[in-house]
């Protein structure tokens, strides 16, 4: 980034609550294009990803729930270029929904990213486990690209690491380096939603990682950290994507207060440090208002307006500080009872919200048999009833679900 985006950028993000809410507008001086490496071709605008050969749009598509290939087709002609899956997505049918359409263009016209995730991690901890090995991790890789059709993919993140130790992992960073040695991934990352700081300040002293995707949004209690870590990063070079800038999908658990998600993606890329986002587009007219924030970032006044109201809210988005873990009586995993009460209030994705339980055991209401809760919310939410609404849901029948 340019010393005046720099500049203008830390101006605005540095102020204080409400007002963070709209202070990653753009300042006169940003919104002049070409600033730095940012162009605006046509009328979309790209931004080079970080020290990477690759430019995109700054609206990339995150394909994890999109099931129909005609969207992908669609968002091909429609200009996006980037499309984001992972080896678990849909237990594998994701990559090769995206594999069997994109084999019909040019390798060389779109960017696609997977994840793959490390063998075992300790649940507790975040740490990956020391039977996770090297050849594991690429085993799963070389499966990725056959279901996608593809001898390489232009990014390969290791999925989801959430702490320091975990990044800095030598049997994966191993992985990672060895994958790109053998031309199956041109460029080498990791994704982080939790304790997202930490890691980002480990993949930058690794010296290994070359793109960083970070859950990043309005309603994160840590952005003014994430600003900073993020910049650092960029700085160094490292291409920075960022997901979870819906900020859980809904302010309320009533589908009745949806958040403004182009309010939502235009502060995220308000942020010139911030190369492209993911958001997730499962149907043509997320398609056609997801195009449209490549083409100017400027709030409108209603968007402002509901940023600012929503901050006023709790919102459904946990920070995943585990702050109330470590004050629970069972140290129950409930950041990601929340992730998955998110999943199932916020996008009305049971199925994965099921999921996500069914990852950490949790089959009953694990609140039941305490009788004073000791786990504080940094946000207020209120832990036990939330956990105990969404462990129900690991009852019902897939069948019943969406
Ligand atoms: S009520 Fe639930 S969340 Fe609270 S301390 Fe007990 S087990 Fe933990
Ligand atoms: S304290 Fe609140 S925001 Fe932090 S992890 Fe727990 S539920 Fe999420």
């Amino acid at each position: 980034m340019s010393n005046l985006n720099r500049r203008a950028f830390l101006k605005t993000s540095v102020l204080g609550a409400a007002g963070a809410f709209v202070a990653n507008r753009l300042t006169g001086a940003e919104k002049i294009t070409p600033v730095g490496r940012e162009m605006q071709k046509g009328k979309v605008i790209k931004r080079q990803l970080g020290n990477t050969d690759i430019e995109l749009p700054i609206v990339s598509y995150g394909v994890m729930e999109a099931k129909n290939p005609s969207l992908i087709k669609a968002a091909m002609e429609t200009g996006f270029q980037h499309f984001d899956t992972a080896h678990v997505y849909q237990r594998g049918n994701n990559e090769k929904m995206l594999g069997k359409v994109l084999k019909e263009y040019p390798r060389k016209s779109f960017t696609i990213a997977t994840k793959v995730p490390p063998e075992e991690k300790d649940r507790e901890t975040g740490h990956l486990k020391s039977g996770t090995t090297k050849k594991a991790f690429l085993d799963k890789l070389d499966i990725s690209l056959e279901r996608l059709q593809m001898d390489y993919v232009d990014i390969l993140y290791v999925h989801s690491i959430s702490a320091r130790q975990a990044a800095l992992y030598e049997p994966i960073l191993d992985a990672l380096k060895t994958a790109k040695k053998q031309g199956k991934a041109r460029y080498i990352g990791l994704s982080t939603h939790k304790n997202e700081p930490e890691v980002i300040q480990a993949a930058i002293d690794s010296g290994v990682y070359e793109v960083i995707l970070t859950a990043y949004n309005f309603k994160q209690d840590h952005r003014d950290q994430m600003n900073k870590m993020i910049a650092k990063a960029a700085d160094a070079g490292i291409g920075i994507v960022g997901m979870k800038s819906m900020a859980g999908g809904s302010l309320g658990k009533d589908a009745d207060k949806p958040v403004d998600f182009k309010a939502a993606l235009k502060w995220v890329l308000n942020n010139p440090n911030v190369h492209t986002t993911i958001p997730g587009i499962i149907n043509f007219e997320h398609l056609r208002q997801n195009f449209s924030v490549m083409e100017h970032l400027e709030l409108t006044p209603e968007e402002e307006r509901f940023l600012s109201m929503a901050s006023a809210e709790k919102g459904l988005y946990c920070n995943g500080c585990e702050t109330c873990k470590a004050e629970c009586r069972k140290n129950l995993p409930i950041p990601e009872m929340m992730r998955a009460y998110m999943y199932a209030y916020g996008y009305r994705e049971m199925k994965k919200a099921k999921q996500v339980l069914q990852e950490h055991d949790i089959r009953d209401n694990p609140c039941s048999d305490c009788s004073i809760c000791t786990a504080r919310c940094v946000k207020g939410f209120d832990v036990p009833s939330k956990l105990a609404d969404i462990s129900r849901i690991s009852k019902m029948p897939d069948d019943f679900l969406v």
